[in-house]
């Protein structure tokens, strides 16, 4: 079926001329119109505008222009509701946002449209990306394309949900402590978090500014290393961004495993994993063996403390970046008396309950008196999280763990108990705090239900051919990536 195929397949049809980018944005449209009541992916989809994108790549084809030129031409990707695309809303899933259409292009758009890509539809997610559910999106939340009564993982949950479900050919979030490993996991997909400072993050409502990267979700590996080519590289408009050479990501696919070492981390063992989870992970650790991978143990001592160093660095960031929505310069307005009362008035009605407890969280852990015991103590945590990794990465080339400790939850099953829910990103914050690069792969699923569970590889700064390489062989020699979710 046209919409289940990957984007690879999908560019060989276009460029045999076995179908038409139409065709391709079409077959999204009528999966949307079929399955979207159900799994509540998408905010909005602007159909004229994508069809006029389809209509344009299809007159670049006809005119010869080649996905060598233009490696996405005609490929639909959706977006997260976090990202700006010009002339769309973008509301970051929070009422605060209301009614605020972006000015401009995020740099990651105007390189997807530059390699081709019909560009549609904003993706629910956390409220400003705070959550691992999307049950804190104002709008309602996401369900798994797996089983409807299940999460599909957060902050970016609409980015996993529209692929899974076969909505779109791929989407592109964002990843502060795991919102894309984490819900690409839970969805059987490919989620990739790149290294802090490879692709820019101009236009991208900013929520933990040392923290967040932008990354695809993509049906497998060779996707997203296609999506990867197209976004990476240096931006002058975010001064973050590296300037360093872009290698070709697609070097290292089909690469052996032959004389890699993978870290296996012994403090990531200790309970709460789920058995199912573990016997899928272990698996895949012989499997990664057989392709000729050694895995050693590795150490990092400081792992217990990540979650918490997170929930400190992330709202005292989160607290100063949302300090612009104030009611006067975007999005909406509650009036009051003087600017103060406007001011508190519009974020008392505009934030949902978790972006105030952070806001809360983050201005107390940066007050005067507090700054010391909290904020500078979790920055030194962090140089130890980070020397931590660059240690293991002086004896191994990368490392493996479980994405997530269990598979998809239920819907409402933690969103009552902020502690459960912080704790499903247990395995893949310390990459966002390191800055170092992860991606997360199907390695199976659950019994009863069917659920996907995603194994993590984890990579040095820069490390992502490393990654792909991993990652590619470990899937080109199992049959989890071409499950497809019963909604797809
Ligand atoms: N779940 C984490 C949080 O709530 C991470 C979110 C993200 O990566 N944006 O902050």
């Amino acid at each position: 079926m046209l919409r289940q195929l990957t984007i690879s397949e999908l560019v060989g049809r276009l460029a045999r001329r076995e179908g038409s980018a139409r065709e391709a944005l079409q077959s999204c449209l009528d999966q949307i119109q079929r399955v979207d009541s159900q799994v509540k992916a998408f905010l909005s989809v602007d159909i004229a505008d994508a069809q006029a994108q389809a209509e344009a790549a299809d007159r670049d084809l006809a005119a010869g222009v080649t996905h060598a030129e233009k490696p996405l031409l005609g490929v639909p990707i959706a977006l997260k509701d976090v990202l700006c695309h010009r002339g769309q809303p973008c509301g970051c899933s929070s009422r605060i946002l209301e009614g605020f259409i972006s000015p401009y292009d995020a740099t990651v758009v105007e390189r997807l449209k530059a390699a081709g890509a019909v560009l549609f539809g904003r993706l629910n997610m956390d409220e400003f990306a705070m959550g691992s559910s999307t049950e804190n999106s104002a709008f309602g939340a996401t369900l798994n394309p797996w089983d409807t009564t299940r999460i599909p993982g957060g902050s970016s949950g609409g980015c996993a949900a529209s692929v899974a479900a076969s909505e779109c050919f791929a989407s592109v979030g964002s990843d502060t402590g795991g919102s894309i490993r984490q819900p690409a996991a839970l969805c059987g997909l490919v989620g990739l978090k790149p290294t802090y400072g490879l692709v820019s993050r101009y236009g991208l409502v900013a929520f933990a500014s040392s923290l967040d990267q932008i990354g695809p979700f993509t049906k497998d590996v060779r996707d997203s290393a296609t999506i990867l080519q197209a976004i990476a590289g240096h931006d002058p408009k975010d001064s973050t961004s590296v300037p360093r050479h872009v290698p070709r990501f697609d070097a290292e696919l089909n690469g052996s495993l032959r004389g890699l070492r993978l870290g296996i981390v012994k403090e990531f063992n200790q309970g709460g994993l789920d058995p199912e989870v573990a016997e899928a992970v272990q698996r895949a650790y012989r499997q990664l063996e057989s392709l000729g991978a050694e895995l050693v143990e590795v150490s990092l001592p400081h792992s217990d403390y990540a979650a918490a160093t997170y929930y400190i660095i992330a709202p005292a960031e989160a607290s100063a970046n949302l300090a612009r929505f104030d009611g006067i310069r975007y999005g909406r307005r509650v009036d009051g008396k003087d600017p103060v009362e406007l001011n508190s008035r519009t974020r008392g009605a505009g934030f949902g309950p978790e972006v105030k407890r952070r806001v809360i969280l983050g201005t107390y852990v940066l007050s005067s008196g507090y700054y010391d015991a909290f904020y500078l103590r979790a920055q030194k945590v962090r140089t130890l999280i980070r020397n931590d990794f660059l240690k293991a990465f002086e004896t191994v080339d990368a490392i493996v763990s479980p994405t997530t400790p269990t598979a998809a939850f239920r819907l409402g099953e933690k969103s009552g108990d902020p502690l459960q829910m912080y704790l499903s990103d247990i395995f893949t914050i310390s990459c966002n705090l390191a800055g170092n690069c992860g991606i997360s792969i199907p390695c199976g699923f659950t019994r009863e239900p069917m659920l996907p569970i995603g194994l993590q590889v984890l990579g040095r700064p820069f490390g992502e051919p490393t990654l792909f390489r991993v990652a590619h062989a470990y899937e080109q020699s199992t049959p989890w990536s071409r499950e497809r979710a019963p909604l797809a």
